[in-house]
């Protein structure tokens, strides 16, 4: 046997040859060396990745622009960054639901928008264009509800701006409504009448009072909170009853027995009822009204709303499509076909004036001296009564 032993001795790298014991462990320590500054790169993405979620506040310390009636905690920083407002729609707040409600529904519609387009020739029949303008804007006004809910805790400036872009989606989609309304809803005795004629442009109008007067209602907000409630419900009270005055006439047409029920009158009638549920639970400010902090994160009336919203939406949208379908030959033969200015022109131009009424009230918050208020730490008390 080598060396007398009965197993052989493994002496590291190198055993056997020239190399000293000193050698030996200096390279030792060497490779220890490594490892550890191997360790350290290793842990750096480690680090990078281990993000923490915002902190969350209680209303008190908060600024008045930011708090809601009956919704004690769960506020994000009223200073949030662009990053922090994304990562917290991951985290629960009192605004994550609300963030949600809006967000699935929006891929809802765009999936329904998608089916249309493999069945429905968008581009050249022109009786579908008064649904395309409709399909548009119901896949926008979700969206942009969402953005603002995410992005609405950046400052007292950006939380105005975002809603006022929230009311501009809504007062399109209103103007949406009017147009597939006065083409495809439009009961039979009203078709070709001045109502008719009139409808979208009365709604172009509607469309950029109910932006207007909703803005201006945030700036009323502070000092008198209930007239700025009044501004505001009335400005989208106003649009909505203006468009649902063709369907209230088929309603009493088939209560006087003048006309069926049909899949569209039913599912129109299903609207209506989400429609003042929708309307009841943004002026009651119930459950949480009644309960103030019990439904902060879960069950609060602006996500109950949401869903009111969007379920009614729905119900109007398949209402709009049984009678697109039921009534084409009808109206194709009585009616004049929608015209390209009328349906994705009005469009167009109410977008543009939208935005302009959204500039000018969105200048004189933009060009405001900010106070420095310390970003990303605790919410001072120089910054809470803005
Ligand atoms: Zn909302």
């Amino acid at each position: 046997m080598a060396g007398g032993r009965v197993f052989p001795v493994w002496r590291g790298i190198g055993a056997g040859s020239s190399i000293s014991w000193s050698q030996e462990w200096s390279r030792c320590l060497r490779f220890r060396e490594v490892c550890q500054r191997g360790r350290g790169a290793i842990r750096l993405p480690t680090d990078m990745l281990s993000f923490k979620l915002p902190q969350l506040f209680d209303i008190h310390q908060v600024p008045k622009v930011f708090r809601e009636d009956g919704i004690i905690s769960g506020y994000r920083h009223p200073r949030s960054s662009a990053l922090d407002c994304l990562l917290s729609s991951f985290q629960m707040n009192n605004e994550t639901v609300n963030i949600w409600t809006h967000f699935l529904p929006t891929w809802y519609f765009l999936w329904r928008f998608f089916l249309l387009c493999s069945t429905v020739n968008f581009l050249s029949d022109s009786y579908t264009w008064p649904l395309l303008v409709y399909m548009l804007l119901i896949c926008v006004y979700p969206f942009t509800s969402c953005c603002a809910h995410v992005f609405s805790t950046m400052s007292p400036e950006s939380r105005h701006i975002c809603y006022f872009f929230d009311y501009g989606a809504l007062s399109l989609y209103s103007l949406g409504c009017a147009i597939s309304y006065g083409y495809y809803v439009m009961p039979d005795c009203w078709v070709n009448s001045w109502i008719q004629q009139h409808f979208v442009p009365i709604a172009v109008g509607n469309s950029l009072f109910c932006t207007s007067m909703s803005c201006y209602s945030r700036f009323v907000e502070l000092q008198f909170p209930q007239r700025s409630k009044a501004l505001r419900t009335g400005a989208f009270v106003v649009p909505f009853l203006f468009d649902t005055v063709p369907l209230f006439y088929r309603v009493l047409l088939f209560c006087w027995g003048g006309c069926g029920m049909g899949d569209a009158l039913s599912n129109h009638c299903y609207h209506l009822l989400f429609a003042f549920l929708t309307c009841f639970l943004f002026t009651a400010h119930l459950p949480e009204r009644l309960a103030p902090g019990r439904f902060d994160y879960f069950g609060h009336s602006h996500q109950l709303f949401h869903i009111a919203a969007v379920v009614g939406t729905h119900f109007q949208m398949e209402g709009v499509l049984a009678d697109m379908a039921s009534r084409r030959l009808w109206l194709q033969t009585h009616s004049s076909a929608p015209s390209f200015l009328g349906t994705v022109g009005t469009l167009v131009l109410s977008f543009i004036l939208n935005l302009g009424v959204i500039a000018v009230f969105s200048a004189p918050l933009l060009w405001k001296p900010r106070p420095d208020c310390g970003q990303q730490h605790t919410p001072t008390c120089e910054c809470k009564e803005q």
